[in-house]
């Protein structure tokens, strides 16, 4: 028999027991509480081993004592990595389910499917799927130093790498080049992939490169770029949180130009 695990949330956050060093998900007992203030339920991973569901319950459930909502990102670092891959998908699949509840096209309720992860509409057959909304994220390298940016929201001193949303009818590395010069008016060359990551806030996938700095002065963005500027890779500043790929992304590259520079000197 496969484990169990079950995700409870209300709105965007999470169900967890009150621990601030150990948070863990709700057992079989506080699960039967919740289930009368259930508004949806999905499965999110169905393995030989592992069973994943994700629930909504509604605003007038209060958490038993011993246990609060709270919202994913204060738990990363808590829980372990494939586990917080899991709840996000469930939070967007939940997202998902409860804003589309009518046919975009002719507004009859829609059905779910019954194979896929799809609603179809009864009337005129539509099909909406859950969003994925590309993001680019692109680490600039000059010699021994790359450009970090902040943004007005980000944590004070915190700086991290350029991203940007995909416009429609752009590639990825479009998307990458335009941001770039955009947000910090460099152009850069030598494009390479490095990894992706679902971020779940709400629907993004992130998707991240190198490239290397060819030419321009920065200039930041109004609005969207408080600051932007190159650091030595030894005196960097405030960086994303480690289950970031933002803080892949810089820590990995980093590594790279310090090896490189090992082995020329
Ligand atoms: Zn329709």
């Amino acid at each position: 028999m496969a484990n169990q695990l079950f995700f409870v949330f209300q709105g965007h956050q999470l169900l967890v027991t009150e621990s601030e060093t150990d948070p863990s998900l709700p057992d079989s007992q506080l699960l039967a509480e919740c289930k009368p203030f259930m508004l949806r339920q999905h499965r999110v991973l169905d393995s030989q081993h592992l069973s994943c569901y994700a629930l909504e319950v509604n605003e007038s459930y209060i958490p038993a004592m011993g246990y609060r909502f709270i919202g994913l990102r204060s738990l990363f670092g808590l829980l372990n990595e494939e586990l917080i891959a899991l709840i996000g998908k469930g939070l967007q699949i939940i997202d998902w389910d409860r804003t589309h509840r009518y046919c975009p096209t002719c507004a009859t309720e829609n059905t779910h499917h019954e194979h896929e992860l799809a609603k179809v509409c009864p009337n005129c057959h539509y099909r909406s799927y859950p969003r994925i909304s590309p993001v680019v994220m692109g680490l600039i390298v000059r010699d021994q130093e790359i450009l970090l940016a902040r943004s007005p929201h980000f944590a004070p001193g915190m700086y991290s790498a350029i991203a940007g949303f995909c416009e429609v009818g752009e590639s990825l590395e479009m998307a990458l080049h335009r941001e770039i010069k955009e947000e910090v008016n460099v152009v850069v060359d030598q494009v390479e992939y490095f990894t992706s990551q679902s971020w779940p806030f709400p629907h993004s996938l992130m998707v991240a490169f190198t490239c290397r700095y060819v030419s321009g002065t920065i200039v930041p963005q109004p609005q969207e770029i408080e600051d932007a500027k190159w650091f030595s890779i030894d005196a960097l500043p405030l960086l994303p949180h480690p289950v970031s790929i933002a803080r892949k992304l810089i820590n990995q590259t980093v590594n790279t130009i310090k090896a490189r520079h090992h082995a020329l000197y």
